[in-house]
């Protein structure tokens, strides 16, 4: 798999019944309509909040987070048939394709830059979940829809209403539902090294705190913000991304700035322990950093210390 995948389910009030998988029939593709967000963005979303609507997948260039489950019916192609259809060519599925018989995925768009459209690696992450959902339900490619061919919303909008948009649809996104996406997610990465592997290592270098342009080249920047990143995570400062640097690029930051930490003498220590995941708060938020050490919590900081180190 060349994405992380995550869980974080909606509040029960944005999605339907429990449905037999059996039903699922057509897999609908739709757009979040922002510039710059993320499937964990998203996901939080529609966790948190009562929005009556739903969808199963929020796809962005690294990770994919399921929100709803798929034996559950999510609420994303229901409403009316836009009035337009007639001109827009929207709509030619009304009525056969419905929340009950579908899954509905939103492609995010995650670098912000004044254009709604997905990343190449966003892309290439929907069409292979896309493909692993169709290999699961039995759906073909002609089942693999947009929202825009159920009720005529233009959604995703990049991809439907006029023949040019219509033609990108087709050539950035369904023409490869039958190719192989089989790839490495986490080769070894080096100056001068391009493609999707670079744009998810960009990605994520912004997400501990660079502000790269995720172009998928691997430019004398993007080697700055590597060895900046080895440093700050106690790594070997080489700039060549291998295996234990992908491990720690792949953790979420934590919010590791301890309130009763900061004027510590030991600051310094526990905020890299901290980032290293080796060490953590407690369920208040606080570290106690002068408080006793029970055998079972020197126990877990070793063994997460022997994973970050060996990466097992
Ligand atoms: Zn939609």
């Amino acid at each position: 798999m060349s994405y992380i995948f995550k869980t974080n389910i909606a509040s029960k009030s944005n999605y339907g019944a429990e449905r037999n998988p059996s039903k699922i029939k057509y897999i609908v593709i739709h757009f979040t309509a922002n510039d710059g967000d993320t499937d964990e963005g998203n996901g939080n979303y529609f966790h948190n909040n009562t929005v009556k609507a739903s969808a199963h997948y929020f796809v962005d260039s690294d990770s994919v987070t399921q929100s709803v489950p798929d034996n559950y019916v999510a609420w994303s192609v229901g409403g009316s048939k836009y009035a337009d259809c007639a001109s827009t060519g929207g709509g030619k599925l009304y009525g056969a394709v419905t929340n009950t018989n579908s899954l509905s995925i939103e492609l995010c768009d995650d670098c912000k830059n004044g254009r709604i459209y997905p990343s190449e690696a966003t892309i290439g992450n929907a069409i292979e979940l896309t493909k692993s959902l169709m290999e699961k339900y039995n759906v073909s490619p002609e089942h693999v829809i947009r929202h825009f061919d159920v009720t005529g919303k233009r959604c995703p909008d990049y991809w439907c209403g006029t023949s040019a948009k219509n033609t990108l649809w087709l050539t950035d996104f369904w023409d490869k539902l039958a190719g192989s996406t089989a790839e490495d997610p986490t080769p070894v990465l080096r100056e001068g090294d391009s493609g999707n592997a670079v744009e998810r290592l960009q990605t994520r270098l912004n997400v501990w705190g660079s502000d790269l342009d995720v172009d998928g080249s691997f430019g004398p920047l993007t080697l700055e913000a590597v060895k900046k990143f080895q440093a700050d995570s106690g790594l070997e400062v080489d700039g060549s991304v291998g295996p234990l640097t992908w491990t720690a690029l792949l953790r979420d930051p934590v919010d590791v700035v301890f309130p009763d930490t900061v004027d510590h003498w030991a600051t310094k220590e526990i905020t890299e322990l901290a980032r290293m995941g080796i060490v953590h708060g407690l369920s208040n938020g606080l570290f106690n950093p002068d408080g006793a050490i029970s055998r079972a919590e020197a126990a877990v900081m070793v063994r997460n210390a022997v994973k970050y180190i060996t990466g097992k």
